[in-house]
């Protein structure tokens, strides 16, 4: 059940507040009185009250003293003068000061009762009020902050959007490029080979002997090798299309990384004059469950970045050594390097730097957020640090076991 309002009944006449009270109590309302000034200030500072009823005029003090301790304590309290006279001027002053009404006495029970009613109705819808006013206030705050952390979301979506947007157009027109580079000197190999072997063929005036087929087999060697680029940015595109539709299958078996170097190694010297790579074992194990074709296919390109991007040549070193539960592979060189608000980025869809000197190496920015994806998909990690124009150390940890291939405790079974 709800409590009764509380109302104070204050006025130096005993017998006042006692008639007072007498009705309110009938009325069922929690009634306290006071015929001291003193007294009644105490009261409204220690308890809170629904209602004051009190006199405009004390022997020992002021209604309206009273009145304001209440608004400044509790300023929902409707407070209600008693006034010994009807004067205009004592209820214009009582009013001024914030009473909400006054009676003048002696009143009437009943109009004394309504007065009553109605400044105890007028309290509870203020404090109704009050308290919705503060809901309201908090729903519109908590309602603000989602509405912020929402534009928040969204505006960085958009320029997310934005941005990969833009990589994709540049991509395309890069893509297109990377492509049509070989096309275009195969196309013109081939045409000059069809010419010589035209002209052997047809046995006219003109048909040379068999030795003119020395320039026709280098042309198409060089279109073979043209192929082979070609195969590999294909491979590339295709690559990315397997990550993104999730269609990308790891065959997993022992891989001694520092072996897999090796070989990798030898095979990426061919390709270049300029620089002498080589691998160092470091001590430990090398070994680890993995997908030998992928992480060869980080390893190729780790060192074929290590080529490309330090066009002036130098060392080109792979280290290969223990880490926390795996094996860390570092590729090194010494070539352009890499700014460090980059250092991230370059493992990023279509990421191309937007620096000169890496603008004047061809590539597509495929590379390396492939080289990612395989490394995370065997539960590793890929970092870069670099001293741009001293160069760039490429980092991989391989874990020995990945963890979605850690065999079932006694079961022995998943491993390749
Ligand atoms: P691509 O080489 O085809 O542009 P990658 O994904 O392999 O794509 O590399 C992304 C970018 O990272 C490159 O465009 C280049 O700016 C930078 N980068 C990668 N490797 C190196 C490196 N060894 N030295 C300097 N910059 C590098």
């Amino acid at each position: 059940m709800r409590e009764p309002p509380k109302i104070l009944v204050v006025d130096d006449e005993e017998s006042v507040v006692v008639t007072i009270k007498a009705i309110l109590q009938l009325d069922g309302y929690d009634v306290t009185t006071a015929t001291k000034f003193g007294d009644a200030e105490r009261l409204v500072r220690e308890r809170t009250f629904d209602l004051v009823l009190t006199d405009l005029r004390l022997d020992d003090g002021d209604g309206i003293e009273i009145l304001r301790t209440i608004q400044q304590r509790s300023p929902d309290t409707v407070t209600i003068m008693l006034t010994g006279y009807a004067s205009l001027e004592s209820a214009i002053q009582s009013l001024r000061a914030g009473a909400y009404d006054y009676l003048v006495k002696p009143s009437e029970v009943e109009e004394l009762r309504n007065t009553v009613t109605r400044g105890v109705e007028r309290r509870r819808l203020g404090l109704e009020l009050r308290a919705r006013i503060a809901e309201l206030a908090e729903l519109n705050a908590s309602l603000q902050q989602r509405i912020d952390e929402a534009t928040a979301e969204l505006r960085q979506r958009y320029e997310e959007l934005k941005e990969l947007d833009r990589m994709k157009s540049q991509f395309l027109s890069i893509a297109s490029h990377e492509l049509k580079t070989p096309i275009t000197a195969m196309s013109g190999f081939l045409q000059v080979a069809l010419r010589r072997v035209r002209r052997i063929v047809s046995g006219g005036p003109e048909a040379a002997g068999i030795e003119t087929l020395g320039p026709v087999l280098e042309q198409l060697e060089t279109v073979y090798r043209q192929t082979g680029k070609l195969a590999r940015l294909i491979d590339e595109l295709l690559d990315v299309s397997r990550i993104q539709t999730g269609r990308i299958e790891f065959k997993h078996g022992e891989v001694d990384l520092a072996d897999l170097a090796d070989e990798v190694a030898k095979r990426m010297q061919l390709t270049t004059s300029v620089h002498e790579i080589s691998v160092k074992r470091l001590d430990g194990p090398a070994v680890v469950t993995a997908d030998r074709d992928h992480v060869e296919q980080v390893l190729n390109n780790l060192i074929a970045n290590a080529i490309k991007y330090s066009p002036g040549g130098g060392p080109v070193t792979i280290e290969v050594g223990p880490e926390r539960d795996g094996v860390r592979l570092t590729v090194r060189d010494q070539g352009i390097g890499i700014a460090p608000n980059q250092l991230e980025a370059i493992f990023g869809l279509f990421y191309r730097s937007p620096d000169r000197a890496a603008r004047d190496v061809a590539g597509m920015g495929l590379g390396l957020y492939i080289s990612k994806e395989i490394v995370s998909r065997h539960g590793g990690r890929i970092w870069a640090e670099s001293t741009p124009e001293r160069g760039s150390a490429f980092h991989v940890a391989l874990p020995h076991v990945p963890d979605d291939v850690a065999a079932p405790a006694g079961t022995g079974a998943a491993r390749g």
